[in-house]
């Protein structure tokens, strides 16, 4: 294995970061789903390297955090948690070990140089389109350079994810996620995502047929279709004529092995009919769909920049659920967007009653510097948007409630992916995304299930396995209870 260093030397694998073999990374993810790929990926590309992943900060002779954006004071939190890695490498240093520190992620396309100024401790930057290029910026770092790279090049990034997924399996699980686009032109106001990711790009059909087949051959029974903007993916069929995401769901079924289809996160724009289709006509697809309104005010809406209103929202969701009258609807909301009043706050609370969700994830505003909502005039007090945001909590959460206790008593296909909390149990996934503990043998790990619901607990479902052998243990004292067979 070799590795092209700056000056395209060809270097041996072991000449990595000043002689990598046997050594350890640390890999700490925040934030989204992509960002869960994405670390798993860069373990992928140093593994060749020599590196071996660890848990343990202290044994780490490489540590990354890839970080987010999204969620509030993000980028204070990863200088909060450079101050603590400053004392790990110090006291490394003094036992004569080096420890070489990057930030990758969102926080870092978007800070860039200021990270290593204010966090002298950090050895390299990198954004979230350059972590392909990990061993030429290790070796960089371990000469003594503070590396900042943040340039984009998604296609270089997507060609080198097809290169990586012909040489080894990315799989080690019966799930898996599977890029297939990454960026965003939306420019909503509030979002980061269209500067620190770039401009909307779709994946090639070819490459991700290619990483489908490859990840199914690993294992993997469900993939998930990551993107920012997912249900933008457009790309050119065999036939050469353009395709929609509900086409390659189709062809993607196709795949022998893949048995569970889904994707996130989708804008409501961007649900063409073809996609709508797709729901009801696939069974390889969950019947799960995650679909952001973020504010239920038509106002709020517009200077949020969505592009759609209210109604609009409504006709859509209910064209889905005419075609999948059992899908599973999720959301985000933003509440306290600049200049929102009470009315808008009730339009809200009115759409998601009108709409009702399965699960939603609800932040209160915060400003990203360098969006246009940083610069909205009528900013509101935290009070405001921490009383609106615990209402909008409580509705939320019992939607969720009911909508998990629905589940009760019925059969349901789950996929069973590891062990579960107790001993003998293992976790798996209904269709609508819920966590469901079963009472099942390591042998079942990978497999497809029949598990009727027994409980419904705070996170989880509990299921036993319909039909089979095993009983289920209670969520609420632990006892076991047989199965009646
Ligand atoms: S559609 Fe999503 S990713 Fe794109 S700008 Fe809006 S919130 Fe951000």
């Amino acid at each position: 294995m070799t590795s092209r260093s700056t000056n395209n030397k060809i270097l041996p694998a072991g000449e990595i970061a000043g002689g990598a073999a046997g050594r350890k990374v640390f890999v700490r993810t925040y934030g989204c789903q992509m960002n869960v790929y994405d670390s798993g990926r860069m373990a992928e590309v140093l593994a060749p390297q020599g590196y071996s992943q660890t848990e343990t900060l202290e044994d780490a002779d490489l540590v990354i955090l890839n970080t987010c954006h999204i969620r509030e004071k993000a980028a204070e939190k990863v200088y909060s948690e450079l101050g603590r890695l400053r004392k790990i490498k110090d006291e490394r240093a003094r036992a004569g070990k080096p420890t070489l520190i990057g930030v990758a992620g969102c926080v870092a396309q978007a800070e860039g140089e200021e990270i290593s100024r204010r966090a002298p401790v950090v050895d390299l930057v990198f954004g979230p389109q350059s972590y392909h290029r990990l061993p030429d910026l290790l070796v960089r770092a371990a000469g003594g350079a503070k590396v900042v790279e943040t340039e984009f090049d998604i296609d270089e990034k997507f060609e080198h994810l097809a290169e990586q997924s012909k040489r080894m399996p990315l799989a080690r699980a019966a799930s898996a996620f599977l890029t297939v686009q990454e960026g965003c032109d939306k420019f909503c106001t509030f979002c980061v995502v269209p500067y620190t990711r770039g401009a909307e790009v779709s994946r090639p059909l070819g490459q991700i047929l290619q990483e489908a087949e490859g990840l199914a051959a690993a294992g993997v029974r469900e993939i998930t279709l990551l993107g920012q903007n997912v249900n933008a993916w457009h790309g050119e069929g065999p036939d050469g004529r353009p395709w929609g995401l509900g086409r390659l769901l189709r062809r993607l079924a196709e795949v022998d092995g893949l048995d569970r289809l889904r994707y996130t996160t989708s804008h409501p724009r961007d649900m063409d009919d073809e996609l709508i289709a797709a729901h009801r006509d696939m069974p390889e697809l969950m019947p799960y769909l995650h679909l952001p309104v973020q504010s239920g005010s038509d106002r709020i809406l517009a200077a949020m920049n969505r592009k759609h209103g209210r109604d609009d929202y409504f006709r859509l969701v209910d064209r889905i659920r005419e075609a999948s009258p059992g899908l599973a609807l999720s959301g985000d909301f933003i509440v306290g967007f600049p200049g929102e009043t009470d009315a808008d706050f009730a339009d809200t609370m009115d759409l998601v009653r009108r709409v009702g969700y399965a699960s939603c994830f609800s932040f209160k505003y915060s400003q990203r510097p360098g969006t246009p909502g940083a610069a909205m005039a009528d900013q509101l007090p935290e009070a405001v948007k921490s009383t609106r945001l615990a209402e909008l909590q409580t509705l939320l959460s019992d939607q969720q409630r009911a909508f998990n206790a629905s589940r009760l008593g019925i059969t349901c296909d789950v996929l069973l992916e590891k062990k579960g909390r107790q001993a003998g149990q293992l976790t798996g996934k209904s269709p609508w995304l819920q966590a469901v503990q079963v009472d099942a043998p390591d042998a079942l790990i990978g497999t497809i299930q029949p598990v009727e619901i027994v409980d419904i607990g705070a996170n989880s479902l509990f299921g036993r396995l319909a039909g089979g052998q095993y009983g289920s243990i209670s969520p609420v004292d632990g006892s076991r209870q047989e199965a009646a067979f």
